[in-house]
């Protein structure tokens, strides 16, 4: 495989594009965003992240007729009973910005009698091409600490997850550092490795 086996990933996220390419750097692989195609997302109905993912590669495959990667991630929270999970996105509202979903989800921990903090992210990451039958996939996870954001920037729930391996939030790792140990990271690295490693 030479390094200009290309993959179209199908996103509109420039947070996440930006880390996946990262990640991709490791392989002899060439990740584009799917933005020169001018694609709309489709509508997430699956019940869990794989089947979202899986909705998202096979919508711009079906379009593109190409090698596509597609994620889909979100936060657990335990006291929540594993909610916002496939929600994470529009947690507030259909079209909630991250600021309102990271409000909303302190609001909802605010309202349990619990005080448990743990939360994890998960990652669902899927790669469909032309020339395989079956979908390949990797699912990852990253264990963590929901803690105020007080005033910290960052994508999503970034600002709120802390990892208390490294005693730093999601929001101040660098991108290698928050690749090394993310669900996503994890999980693209585990999905490069089998494409490249295909028969
Ligand atoms: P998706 O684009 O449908 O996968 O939605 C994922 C949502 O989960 C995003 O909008 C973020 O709010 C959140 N999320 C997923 N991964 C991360 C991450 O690495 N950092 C912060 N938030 C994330």
């Amino acid at each position: 495989m030479n390094h200009n086996y290309q993959i179209v990933f199908a996103s509109n996220n420039n947070h996440k594009i930006k880390e996946v390419i990262e990640i991709s750097k490791e392989f002899p692989l060439t990740i584009i965003g799917q933005s020169q195609y001018k694609i709309e997302s489709p509508i997430e109905n699956g019940a869990t992240f794989i089947e979202n993912a899986l909705i998202k590669a096979s919508h711009t495959f079906s379009k593109i007729k190409k090698p596509v990667i597609a994620d889909d991630s979100g936060i657990c929270v335990e006291a929540l009973k594993g909610d916002p999970g496939i929600f994470s996105a529009r947690y507030a509202n259909e079209n909630a910005t991250d600021a309102e979903n990271r409000r909303k989800l302190i609001e909802e921990l605010g309202k349990t009698s619990s005080n448990n903090r743990k939360a994890k992210f998960a990652c669902a990451a899927v790669f469909i091409s032309p020339t395989t039958n079956e979908p390949i996939i990797a699912y990852e996870e990253w264990e963590g600490i929901i803690i105020n954001e007080d005033g910290y920037k960052g994508f999503g729930y970034d600002p709120l997850f802390y990892d208390p391996i490294f005693s730093l939030r999601a929001s101040e790792m660098s991108t290698t550092h928050k690749n090394m140990v993310s669900h996503r990271g994890k999980a693209f690295k585990k999905l490069f490795l089998a494409i490249v490693n295909q028969p």
